[in-house]
């Protein structure tokens, strides 16, 4: 493992976004902060700075959510038709297409992430999310409902209900996958008919922004989609707090997650919807097909450099073949190419910031002092850049602060098993419930299995599959709510029940 040479080329639709400083959208415009602030945002390859972002604060949250108020009240927004949402959900996707190389680019440069992934996994993700949504547009329909009313004898009633849009929505997101989480979010409150004050995290504003010039070029009405870099303390804590959203979207971790809770009981009791951190268990029986579950491992852990919300974190393996699947996992990592984005060798890239760098060094090395072992990797890479190695830690059991709590980095904590009817029990053992994995060849067994795991997604003999139409989101503390797919839409709509006497 050595970080690989720094050297990359950007085409020029994201060098003529980078030359100059990017403003928030608000209205249609591109807007100056009220405090005239900007922010310096960096590639973790080098630490290098790379552009120079608006600093939105409370002030600029108020401007956002009255043009989104305006937007959802009076504007064309709402009269606009289902049909005619959902081609500008397609036009937004199709915009995002021809110009894949570009966003690409932008979100290796600011989150590290390989160009390979961000070409072959973000963008196409993100513009297959808008694209689904947009077939969603027109088919949110209510009911017809028969009723009896106990209290109106020989009364003939219609009753129906219909799907409204929640209002103005306040997103906020965070940096690991900077575009694919604005397409999350966007894609599902557009198609409803929702406004949105958008907040990409500090660390990652540029994909999200970038967006904003297509949105304006797809023609999206005035003040449907504002966007507001910032930091959490002021812009999004403004934002969750603010009396005139009607909903809060958040992603992020759990202890954030509880402070948008906080923030929306004292306000105004806004809807909330949650995607919070996790730790899951990825399970290997003894009769798992090995060349299959070794690299699914090592994938489920060092894909996006551990930094995934459903990161098979915690690996539990057969002891009868525990030291061939963790040997096989730790000559993966050995094996690993870790560098700057834009090299095509690069498999694995930096952590996304110092921060982030400084807190999974912190758990490696309170890891080490509470006895876990790194049977490979262990450390960071190098003094320029945010690399820590691929590290596979044996010797752990539950109580280990890095058995329990998120880590957000390139680290598993292999764990062997004997009894196969515990293991629900010890893999339900932590305060997430975001995924799980299984491998085996017993499918019946399997099956049970998915059923008894307290998890939002559960993958059977694969990791890491996401669809747009596959709902994702949280049991317990990692989160409330689902994102994607058609149970995303109940969460930007309200029900009215209309009842007619006849
Ligand atoms: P974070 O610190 O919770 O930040 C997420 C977002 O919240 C950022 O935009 C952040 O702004 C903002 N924020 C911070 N403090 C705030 C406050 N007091 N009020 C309102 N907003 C505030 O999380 P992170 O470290 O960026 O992201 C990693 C976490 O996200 C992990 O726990 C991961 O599991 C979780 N995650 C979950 C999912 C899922 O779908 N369940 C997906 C991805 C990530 P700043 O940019 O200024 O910090
Ligand atoms: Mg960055």
């Amino acid at each position: 493992m050595s970080v690989t040479a720094e050297k990359f080329q950007i085409s020029e639709g994201g060098a003529r976004f980078l030359a100059s400083p990017r403003n928030m959208l608000i209205g249609n415009e591109w807007t100056a902060p009220a405090s005239n602030r900007y922010f310096d945002v960096e590639n973790p390859a080098s630490g290098e700075v790379i552009a120079h972002v608006a600093e939105g604060a409370k002030e600029d949250i108020d401007g956002a959510v009255r043009a989104a108020r305006r937007a959802f009240e009076s504007g064309s927004w709402p009269r606009m038709s289902a049909s005619e949402r959902g081609r500008l959900l397609w036009k937004l996707a199709d915009l995002l297409e021809d110009r894949a190389q570009e966003f690409a680019e932008l979100e290796t440069l600011d989150n590290g992430k390989p160009l390979t992934v961000s070409k072959a996994v973000d963008v196409p993700l993100a513009v297959d999310l808008f694209r689904y949504m947009a077939g969603w547009a027109t088919k949110l329909e209510g009911s017809t409902i028969p009723v009896s009313v106990p209290y109106a004898q020989g009364a003939e009633f219609l009753a129906y209900t219909l799907r409204e849009p929640v209002g103005v929505v306040g997103q906020i997101i965070p940096w690991n996958f900077p575009l694919l989480m604005a397409a999350w979010k966007l894609g599902p409150a557009l198609a409803s008919g929702c406004t949105v004050v958008l907040k990409p995290a500090e660390q990652t504003p540029l994909s999200a922004l970038h967006l904003g010039e297509l949105i304006l070029q797809a023609g999206y009405p005035e003040g449907v989609v504002n966007i507001v870099p910032g930091f959490g303390e002021t812009a999004g804590a403004a934002l969750a707090a603010h009396p005139d959203v009607d909903k809060v979207a958040f992603t992020g971790s759990t202890e954030v997650g509880k402070l948008i809770v906080k923030a929306a009981g004292e306000s105004n009791l806004k809807k909330v919807t949650l995607e919070l951190g996790g730790k899951s268990p990825n399970i290997v029986f003894a009769d798992a097909d090995l060349k299959a579950a070794v690299p699914g491992a090592a994938n489920a852990i060092f894909f996006n450099h551990g930094q995934c919300c459903c990161a098979g974190s915690r690996l539990y393996v057969h002891r009868s073949v525990f030291d061939q699947v963790i040997d096989g996992v730790a000559e993966r990592a050995k094996q690993m190419s870790v560098g700057q984005g834009f090299d095509p060798q690069s498999e694995m890239g930096p952590l996304v910031s110092h921060d982030q760098l400084t807190c999974v060094c912190s758990y490696l090395e309170q890891g080490s002092r509470e006895g876990a072992r790194a049977i490979v990797g262990g450390k960071r890479i190098g003094d320029r850049g945010y690399f820590v190695e691929p590290t596979v830690l044996v010797d752990t059991q539950p109580g280990m602060k890095v058995v329990d709590e998120e880590i957000f980095g390139p680290v598993v904590t292999a764990m062997p098993f004997d009894d196969p009817d515990e293991i629900a029990a010890v893999a339900n053992d932590t305060i997430y419930g975001l995924a799980a994995a299984v491998w085996t060849k017993d499918i019946s067994m399997a099956h049970k299995l998915a059923r008894r795991l307290k998890a939002g997604s559960v993958w059977i003999n694969c990791y890491n599959v996401f669809d747009a139409a596959l709902p994702f989101g949280g049991y317990k503390q990692s989160g409330w709510g689902r994102e994607m797919g058609r149970a995303a839409l109940d969460l930007y709509t309200e029900i009215k029940a209309v009842t007619i006497q006849l």
